[in-house]
C-alpha cells in the first residue's frame, strides 16, 4: 500500500465515513492565496518540475538549508535538476515535517506518483513528473479545474491596474478569481524609502498628483474602488501586530509632509499614522461590505545578512512574541465605536496566540452576521496537522466550529491545492475520534452537514462572491 493511500489521517471508522462522504467531493473555495493571476491569465504551463514545485518555495529552501544543502541550489544559480536533486536528498530528513507529508501528497495527486521520494529515484521521479507536466492537463487553468476550485482570491497591491484578472474574467468560465486588497506600503512612513517609491507607483497607477494626506487618502479609496470594481471583496493586511492609536488628521498631514521630504516617522508617528490608515481601511470595507483579513505576528527578515543577499519572502522570516491581544481588541472595538467593523478574519502565527484570537473573536459578533469575526484557518508554520488541530480546538472551545469558513493555501504554488485536502482529513480525523470516544454523539447527518459547511458552503456564504458555475452545469 502506498504511503498516501486513501484512508491516510483517518484512523477510524467515522473519521472514514466523514471524509468519503462529506468533505472528499466538496469543491474549493481558496479565499486566501499568493498565486501570480499573470499564470492564469496566460494559462502558463511549466516547462518541468522544478517551476512547479519548487520555485519560490522557502518551506522547502529552509529545509534544505538545515540540511547543509548550499545556497546555490536553493535560491542561487544551478541548473534545475539538481536543484530538484538537493530537494530529493533532504525528503527522507524531513519526517515528521509537513513538507514529507505535503511532498507525498502532491506528487500522488498531480502526477500519480506513490514512491516515496529520495536520491535514488529522483531521475525517475521528475522524469515522469514532466512527462506528465508536457500534457494539456497540468497548465494552471487545468489544475484549477482538476481540483475543483470553484473560486480563488489573489493578493494585489493597490497600485495593481488588475489587466490580468480582467483577462481571466472574460477568458475562464469555469472558476473565478478575485483580487485582494492589500495595503502594506502605505502604512511604512518609518522607511521614507520605501514609502515614497510607492506614493509615486500610486500616483502614476491613479494617474494622479498626491500632495498632501488627503490627497493620499482620496488615491487610496479610488484604488479600492478599482478592486470594487472587479469583483474584489477581501483586503487583507500583513501586520507586526494591530494599530489602535489614530493621530489626528492634522498630524497626519504634517507626518505625511515630513516622510515624503525623505525624513522618516518616529515611532510615535509612525504608530498614530498607522492606526489612522487602518481605520480609513476598515472604513473602506464596511462601507463597501468588504471581508478583511487580518495576519498577525510575523517577524520578518530577521536574518540581516540573507535579507541583503537575497531579498525578502526568501525563508528568513519567524514567528514572533509581540503582545498581539490587547492591541487587536483595541483596534477592533476601535472599528465597532467607528460603526467601521467589517467581517474579519484573524490569522495569528504564533501558537500561544490561539486561544486569546479565538476568544478576542467572540466579543465583537453582532447577531446580524453569523461568524461575523472568524479565526482563522491554521497559517504558515501553523499550517500542518498539529497546528491545524490546536486551532481547531481553540476555535472549537471558544467559538463556532459549524460557522467556521475554513482552509485557505495561502500559497504561491499552484501545486498547493490538495492542502485542502490535507485540512479535510485532520478535521474528519479529529471528528471521528470524538465520536469513537462518546465525546460527540455518532449522528452521521448532523457531524456531515457541518463538515460539509466548513469545507466549503460556510465560506461561499460568508464572503458573498460569485462562484465559477458547478461541473455538471459547465
Ligand atoms: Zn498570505
Amino acid at each position: 500500500m502506498d504511503f498516501i493511500h486513501e484512508d491516510f489521517l483517518l484512523p477510524t471508522e467515522t473519521s472514514r465515513r466523514l471524509y468519503h462522504g462529506y468533505a472528499a467531493g466538496e469543491p474549493i473555495f481558496d479565499y486566501h492565496s499568493h498565486l501570480p493571476a499573470g499564470d492564469i491569465a496566460k494559462n502558463r504551463q511549466f516547462q518541468n518540475l522544478f517551476e512547479i514545485w519548487l520555485e519560490g518555495d522557502h518551506y522547502k529552501w529552509r529545509a534544505m538549508r538545515a540540511n547543509g544543502v548550499a545556497e546555490r541550489f536553493c535560491t542561487g544559480d544551478a541548473p534545475p535538476y539538481e536543484k530538484f536533486l538537493a530537494w530529493a536528498r533532504t525528503v527522507p530528513f524531513a519526517l515528521r515535517n509537513p513538507l514529507y507529508h505535503w511532498t507525498h501528497l502532491e506528487l500522488k495527486r498531480y502526477f500519480g506518483i506513490g514512491e516515496l521520494l529520495d536520491e535514488s529515484n529522483a531521475k525517475r521521479v521528475w522524469d515522469g513528473a514532466n512527462v506528465c507536466l508536457q500534457g494539456d492537463g497540468l497548465t494552471t487553468r487545468e489544475i484549477l479545474k482538476k481540483f475543483q476550485v470553484r473560486a480563488l482570491c489573489t493578493s494585489d497591491d493597490p497600485c495593481d491596474d488588475l489587466a490580468e484578472h480582467r483577462t481571466i474574467r472574460t477568458a475562464c468560465a469555469g472558476f473565478r478569481v478575485y483580487p485582494t486588497f492589500r495595503p502594506d506600503n502605505a502604512l511604512l512612513v518609518n522607511m521614507p524609502k520605501q514609502f515614497n517609491e510607492w506614493v509615486n507607483r500610486l500616483e502614476q497607477a491613479g494617474s494622479r498628483k498626491i500632495s498632501s494626506f488627503a490627497d493620499f487618502l482620496d488615491a487610496l479609496k479610488q484604488r479600492h474602488d478599482h478592486f470594487h470594481a472587479l469583483g474584489g471583496r477581501l483586503s487583507d493586511h500583513g501586520l507586526p501586530h494591530c494599530y489602535a492609536m489614530p493621530c489626528a488628521d492634522s498630524a497626519a498631514n504634517r507626518i505625511f509632509a515630513k516622510v515624503r521630504a525623505g525624513r522618516a516617522a518616529s515611532q510615535d508617528e509612525h504608530e498614530g499614522f498607522a492606526s489612522l490608515l487602518m481605520l480609513f481601511f476598515g472604513q473602506l470595507d464596511a462601507a463597501r461590505g468588504w471581508t478583511k483579513q487580518l495576519h498577525l505576528g510575523a517577524l520578518r527578515g530577521v536574518n540581516a545578512r540573507a535579507l541583503a543577499k537575497f531579498g525578502p519572502n526568501t525563508g528568513f522570516d519567524t514567528i514572533g512574541d509581540a503582545n498581539q491581544t490587547a492591541r487587536l481588541c483595541a483596534f477592533l472595538d476601535l472599528l465597532d465605536r467607528e460603526h467601521a467593523l467589517p467581517r474579519i478574519i484573524l490569522y495569528n502565527v504564533n501558537p500561544a496566540d490561539n486561544y486569546a484570537f479565538a476568544a478576542a473573536a467572540g466579543n465583537f459578533q453582532d447577531g446580524a452576521v453569523a461568524g461575523k469575526i472568524q479565526f482563522g484557518s491554521a497559517w504558515w508554520f501553523l499550517d500542518q496537522k498539529d497546528g491545524i488541530e490546536a486551532q481547531l480546538e481553540a476555535l472549537s472551545n471558544t467559538g463556532l466550529l459549524g460557522r467556521f469558513i475554513g482552509m485557505v493555501t495561502d500559497s504561491r504554488s499552484f501545486m498547493s491545492f490538495p492542502r485542502h485536502e490535507y485540512f479535510r482529513r485532520v478535521l474528519c480525523g479529529l471528528l471521528g475520534c470524538d465520536v469513537e470516544s462518546g465525546i460527540l454523539p455518532n449522528d452521521e447527518k448532523l457531524l456531515g452537514s457541518m463538515v460539509r459547511n466548513v469545507c466549503f458552503e460556510n465560506a461561499r456564504q460568508y464572503l458573498g462572491l460569485e462562484l465559477g458555475p458547478s461541473p455538471e452545469k459547465q
